[in-house]
Formats: C-alpha cells, sequence, structure tokens
C-alpha cells in the first residue's frame, strides 16, 4: 500500500525514529506546533447533526491510496505529506478528516509497499509520538496507534458505485437507525426468520399479555416520512404478534400506567408524556411493521402490588411470547432514547487505486468508504448488559433487534446481521475485538448457549452472569431471575425443588459460590440491610459470584464428589410463588466440620486474610512474610469489610465436595518449580464452606465464605509434604443447620 501525494516531499529519514527529536527539520513531513493552529471548535461536528455522509473535501481528496497488488517495489513512490501551510489551510475548512489527524489518529507518512508496516508520525500535538500504520490485506483495514491506542479504518465500497471486490460484499454501516433503510433490513431479518428457523418458531410460545400498546398511525400525516404514531393501551388483545422492549429505567418514568390514568390510557396515550426510549420502540415496532408492544412501565399497573406480582411472574410467559424483543442497549434511562443519528461515526471518502482489470499499469482510482472502527475505550459494556432485569429478558427472547452505539444487530436462535458493516467480530493485529455486533457479545436469544450444559453446570454460569449485573431494589434479587429459573426448571433435568435461589438437586455443588473477585474489582460485596435470603444462598448478598471450584470441573472434564451429605432443605415463601421471594429457610448438613482462625488483612482489593486449623500457632504457618497462614488452604469470606482487621475470627469449616486434581491443575508457581523427574502426582483438592455460630441457637450457624483445600504429595517440589486438610486431626462428622 502506497499512500500518494499530490505534491512531492523530501524522503522520510527513516522508520524507527522517534518523533519530536532534534532531527525534525530532516523529515518530509511537517512539524506544526498547536499554537499555529486554528482554535477547535466543537460546533465542527454538531453543524449539521443529522448529516451522515462520509466527509469529503479538496484536502482530503487530493489523497490517493496505492493498493495495487504489484505496486510493492516502489522506492521513494511511498510518501505522502503535507506542508504546514496545507495543514492549518485544511483545518480552517474543517477538513474531518484533518481534524481527525490533529486529534490524534494518525498521519502521513511513507511506506515501502504492502507488505512492510507504514510508520506514521503524529506531529500536531505534543509530545509527539511515532505511530504505527499498517493495512491488513485479507480484510482491507488500515490500522493506526496512537497514545498506546489502537484504532482501524475498514473500507467499503461506496453505495451506488460500482462496487470493487477488493472492499468485499458489505455495505458500509448505516448511520440512520430510524431510517427506512434499516427498517426494511430489519422486516427481512424478520420474515426469513419466521419462514425458515425451525428452533425459533419452536422456541416461541403463543402467549399473549393482559394489556399491550397499541400503535397505529395517523391516517393522512401531513408528513408521510415522520409519520404520527397514535398509542393507545389495550386490555387482553387480540391474538396478534407482539413486540417487547428491553431497557433500563435509570430511576423513575414519566408516563407511567397507574391506577388513576389507566382509563384514559385506554382511549389514547399522549406521546409528550412518555419517555424517549418508549417513543422509539415504539417507532421501530411500527417501522418493522407490528402493531403491539410490551413495555412494563405501562403493561403493569404500577402503583398496584397485586397486578405488579401477576405480571411478573407471567414474565417468562411475556418474552417467551414475544414474536421480537426490541434491546434499547445504549440508552442507560427511559430518557435517553436509542435512535439519534451517530453522526461521530462519519466516515471518509478515500480515493484508491486499484488493479486495473485491463491490466493498465497506473491501474484506475475508486472511491471507497474508510468507516472507522472504535477504539478499546469506547466499546463499554452497554447500559443494557449491565443491569440484572434485563438478564432474563433477552435470554427468553427468541428474536432480538438490539441497538447499540455502533449500530443494530438482529440476532436470533439461528442468525445474527447487521445494519450494514462487519457482522463478525474482528480480531486483528494488535487484538481489537470490534464491530457492530461486538457489543452485543452477550446477545443470547433462547438462552442457546447453555442448551447442551446439563444441571448443576449450567446453574452454576447462569448465577455468574446475573450477578454480574446491578439491580437498583436488592429486593428483587429473586425477582429479576424468576423467569429464568422457570425456564430452567422446564428445560433441564433432575432440578427439583427451588429454595432462594439454588435447587435441591446438586444443590452441594451450588452451595460453593463464592465472590468472583478477581475479574471484578469494582463490585462491592456487602450483604443487604433488610434480609432477602438465607445465608446459603448468593441471593442473600450484593456482589458477583461463581462457583468455586476449578475449571476443569466447572466444564465437566474433570469429576468431583460431595463430601458431605444434604440432610434437608426448605424455605418459607413471601408469595405463592416458589420460584419468587423467601422470607426464611434452612438447610441441614453432615459433613467433616474443622473449627479454624482467620484472620482479615485490611489491605488491598483481595482481601481474602489468611487463616489455619483452630489449636494450631500462627507462628508455625507464617513463611517469610509472605504467604501467612497455612498454605493448603486459601480463604474466600463473602464480605471480609464486616470483619475486624488483624484480629482472630474462629469459624467452622463444613467439607463439602472433593476432585482429584490433575497434574496441570497445580498452580502456577508450583508449576514453575516442577522439575523434570516428569509427571507429577495427583492430589485431593477439597472445598468447604465457612460457618459462624448463630448466638442462641446450638448447633446453628450462618455461611460467611468459602474455603479452598489441599495436600501436598511427596515430589511437590518446593513445598513440604503435608496430607489433604481434612484428613489431618480434628475433623469431625458431625450435624450443622445453616440459616
Ligand atoms: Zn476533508
Ligand atoms: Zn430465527
Amino acid at each position: 500500500m502506497v499512500l500518494v501525494p499530490v505534491n512531492n516531499l523530501p524522503t522520510s529519514p527513516g522508520l524507527n525514529q522517534a518523533a519530536g527529536s532534534s532531527q525534525s527539520q530532516a523529515r518530509p513531513l511537517i512539524h506544526v506546533v498547536n499554537d499555529a493552529l486554528p482554535p477547535m471548535t466543537d460546533d465542527q461536528e454538531d453543524q449539521d447533526q443529522k448529516d451522515v455522509s462520509p466527509h469529503t473535501c479538496r484536502h482530503c481528496s487530493r489523497i490517493t491510496i496505492d493498493m495495487r497488488q504489484n505496486s510493492k517495489d516502489g522506492k521513494d513512490d511511498g510518501q505522502i505529506g503535507f506542508t504546514e501551510a496545507d495543514v492549518i489551510s485544511a483545518l480552517k475548512d474543517n477538513c474531518a478528516l484533518f481534524s481527525a489527524f490533529r486529534q490524534g489518529a494518525y498521519l502521513v507518512s511513507m511506506t515501502s509497499g504492502p507488505d512492510n508496516p507504514i510508520w506514521v508520525e503524529r506531529t500536531l500535538k505534543q509530545p509527539a509520538i511515532v505511530n504505527f500504520f499498517e493495512v491488513d490485506w485479507e480484510r482491507l483495514k488500515l490500522g493506526y496507534k496512537m497514545n498506546n491506542r489502537l484504532g482501524e479504518l475498514v473500507l467499503y465500497n461506496v453505495p451506488g458505485q460500482k462496487p470493487h471486490e477488493l472492499f468485499g460484499p458489505q455495505p458500509p454501516p448505516n448511520l440512520l437507525p430510524n431510517s427506512e433503510l434499516s427498517y426494511s433490513r430489519a422486516r427481512k431479518y424478520l420474515r426469513d426468520c419466521s419462514a425458515n428457523h425451525t428452533k425459533c418458531r419452536e422456541f416461541n410460545l403463543s402467549h399473549m399479555p393482559t394489556r399491550l400498546l397499541e400503535v397505529v398511525t395517523r391516517p393522512n400525516s401531513p408528513n408521510p416520512d415522520e409519520p404520527h404514531l397514535i398509542v393507545r393501551l389495550v386490555s387482553n388483545p387480540p391474538p396478534a404478534p407482539y413486540a417487547t422492549l428491553s431497557y433500563c429505567w435509570g430511576g423513575d418514568q414519566p408516563g407511567k400506567t397507574t391506577k388513576r390514568n389507566v382509563g384514559t390510557y385506554s382511549r389514547n396515550i399522549p406521546l409528550d408524556v412518555l419517555p424517549l426510549t418508549i417513543i422509539d420502540a415504539l417507532t421501530v415496532t411500527h417501522g418493522v411493521g407490528m402493531k403491539y408492544l410490551w413495555v412494563d412501565a405501562l403493561c403493569i399497573v404500577q402503583d398496584s402490588d397485586q397486578d405488579k406480582m401477576n405480571e411478573i411472574s407471567n414474565m417468562h410467559l411475556i418474552y417467551r411470547g414475544a414474536f421480537l424483543t426490541i434491546a434499547a442497549g445504549v440508552a442507560s434511562t427511559s430518557l435517553d432514547g436509542f435512535l439519534r443519528p451517530r453522526v461521530h461515526d462519519r466516515g471518509y471518502v478515500f480515493n484508491v487505486r486499484v488493479d486495473s482489470p485491463v491490466g493498465k499499469q497506473e491501474g484506475e482510482i475508486r472511491q471507497a468508504i474508510a468507516m472507522p472502527v472504535r477504539l478499546r475505550r469506547d466499546q463499554e459494556m452497554l447500559p443494557l448488559y449491565t443491569r440484572a432485569w434485563t438478564f432474563q429478558e433477552g435470554q427468553l427472547s427468541t428474536r432480538v433487534l438490539a441497538y447499540g452505539n455502533r449500530g443494530m444487530v438482529f440476532c436470533c436462535l439461528e442468525s445474527r446481521h447487521t445494519d450494514g458493516g462487519l457482522e463478525e467480530p474482528i480480531t486483528t493485529l494488535r487484538s481489537i475485538d470490534d464491530s457492530i455486533g461486538a457489543s452485543f457479545k452477550n446477545l443470547d436469544p433462547g438462552n442457546q448457549s447453555l442448551g447442551g450444559v446439563g444441571h448443576p453446570l449450567a446453574w452454576g454460569v447462569i448465577v455468574e452472569a446475573y450477578t454480574s449485573r446491578e439491580l437498583t431494589v436488592g429486593d428483587d434479587k429473586l425477582l429479576a431471575v424468576m423467569a429464568i429459573a422457570e425456564e430452567y426448571k422446564r428445560t433441564k433435568e433432575g432440578v427439583g425443588e427451588y429454595l432462594a435461589g439454588l435447587w435441591r438437586g446438586d444443590m452441594l455443588f451450588q452451595l460453593l459460590w463464592a465472590a468472583h473477585r478477581v475479574s471484578d474489582v469494582k463490585t462491592k460485596f456487602k450483604r443487604p440491610e433488610r434480609y432477602r435470603a438465607p445465608s446459603w444462598s448468593w441471593a442473600s448478598l450484593d456482589g458477583h459470584f461463581r462457583i468455586f471450584l476449578h475449571q476443569g470441573v466447572l466444564d465437566g472434564s474433570i469429576g468431583y464428589k460431595y463430601a458431605c451429605e444434604l440432610l434437608h432443605a426448605e424455605t418459607t415463601l413471601v408469595g405463592g410463588n416458589p420460584l419468587g421471594q423467601v422470607k426464611g429457610g434452612f438447610i441441614r448438613l453432615r459433613g467433616r466440620v474443622k473449627k479454624v482462625v482467620w484472620k482479615r488483612n485490611g489491605t488491598g482489593k483481595h482481601d481474602h486474610g489468611y487463616g489455619w486449623a483452630l489449636g494450631d500457632s500462627e507462628s508455625d504457618w507464617v513463611k517469610s512474610g509472605e504467604v501467612p497462614g497455612d498454605d493448603r488452604l486459601s480463604w474466600y469470606v463473602d464480605v471480609p469489610d464486616e470483619w475486624p482487621v488483624k484480629r482472630d475470627i474462629v469459624m467452622s469449616c463444613i467439607e463439602v465436595c472433593t476432585y482429584e486434581a490433575p497434574e496441570n491443575l497445580m498452580q502456577f508457581a508450583m508449576v514453575q518449580l516442577y522439575d523434570e523427574r516428569g509427571g507429577s502426582p495427583n492430589m485431593t483438592q477439597g472445598r468447604g464452606i465457612l460457618l459462624v455460630p448463630v448466638e442462641g441457637q446450638p448447633d446453628t450457624y450462618r455461611r460467611v465464605g468459602t474455603m479452598g483445600c489441599k495436600g501436598y504429595l511427596e515430589g511437590d517440589v518446593g513445598f513440604e509434604k503435608k496430607p489433604y486438610w481434612f484428613d489431618e486431626g480434628h475433623g469431625m462428622r458431625q450435624e450443622v443447620v445453616v440459616i
């Protein structure tokens, strides 16, 4: 690839030279100091909020990118550059490409052909940094690096112009989500799905919610381009396909249905009382050719506890019954909306010199649209996928039309499409994983990813995914996952009774939940003020939890054994629904119990503390200040903050489960220490839960954490031979009640 300038500039001094050095006068590129540049204005981009057409102007149209296959032998023909006056003049004229250069994106240097990287020097802002610019010939993308962040431009054919095979078959991303082009694509995906997808048809239940919003357009609307929507609330609607909305409330909502307005809403809902996210959802419903939409804030009478309870119990049926779910991925609140033109993603028109079909040496010049690929910092999780309530909404839907930062994605059990742009996430030279669809990697309609996974492994995955999300009202902890539980019960075998977020079938496995602190340090772990569930349930706490067993056990490749018995388990329900809230409950276990002493470090984010068996002295275990406590034990106290720092806390640990750990399960440090004697013996690992006694109730405990324990065999280099911790002294089989 060669960047060809119109004007000829002197040769570049070399590839690896840092910009901003004293040799700048030897360079082909101008060094522009910030003072020399015209001031940047925010309103450059705001000039026309609706204009999403790719930028081109007399300044940037002088650049031609040479993509002829045979242009690689060029020596000095690969330079591109601009004079300082060129740059200043382009910026004065608000050239978007030069503005992007100036913001530190990419700039112009030299190349030695398609096999070699192109180095770019960024010269417009101090401190100057050398940037890397290369092309991915497979996918035809230009990549750049700036301030250690990565960016890319993807080249597309210009719609309406004769396409060139070099740019692939995809149309560029559609930056207007509220456009006929976007809706016609969505309608096509929906038609294909309902006509051809057996899985989707089978998953989609026939169910009609109690109430639906009916949306039609006013006949003879003065402006046919912006149809005037007429909306009303219909009770007991006739059988018809309906859409549902999955969105973040983000606080109280204007216009929600109450006992007072439910009557007038059945005649007409004035649009100006509704928040923008809901109006946008009504627009989409109409745009894809549907007439009914279910929105919780409007289809449930929000000040009637009875109505709420009824409808929340039906959530499973409502989402399973919907023909389509509209996911307002990008909206953090009901006021945000999600159909704005994405003006910030405007591309550029590039001139590209391509090989000529008749073999002319100079090739021919085509135009391509270069669309920026977002930098990693812009790909943060969409608000919708951080909320607990929306977890089940997506999982129980058959077809989802999701709106994110980068565009619209349609996803059903058998297909996935984007509104233009690349459909598949790209993994590139520098491991950028981005595409229109990348923000939606959590989209899993029909909960397909767990289709082949059995109980209890699948429930562990659900708990991990669900508890990573935030809940505004803590009391909803069990309610917001009720529909998933309903579906789980229907599809998985051996689950038995549901007890405060755990199933009786293989309950011992599920008791081994633990704080997931490693990957998610931002999570707050805390015990809510109001009782929500027994202490043995993850639902009793706020925080991100996962089953505390080795990955090999979790993916089913390593077997495990239960080391204790579940003698009894029961809960007391708040209402009549066994999948709903609870006000009490207990389990009775029989297994080996050891008394332990745990001490909180009081330092760092991963405050697991350390400890040893009661009766052993702390000083026996402290080794060179590195890993205090018994090194066979790992501690996962649920909420370390609730304990005083550096104080001995006496707890009990009941052994729950064991497994034989094959060689590759050895901790990293141990693997490092292994010598060449080959192989290492298996060793036993165990898992237990940590308990503290409940005052005044003999043999009754509260769960406060999870513990891992193991032993060292002869040959575990670097470790003294020690028995499996539970085999060593003190471990008595006894019965405990946990509340
Ligand atoms: Zn321009
Ligand atoms: Zn489908």
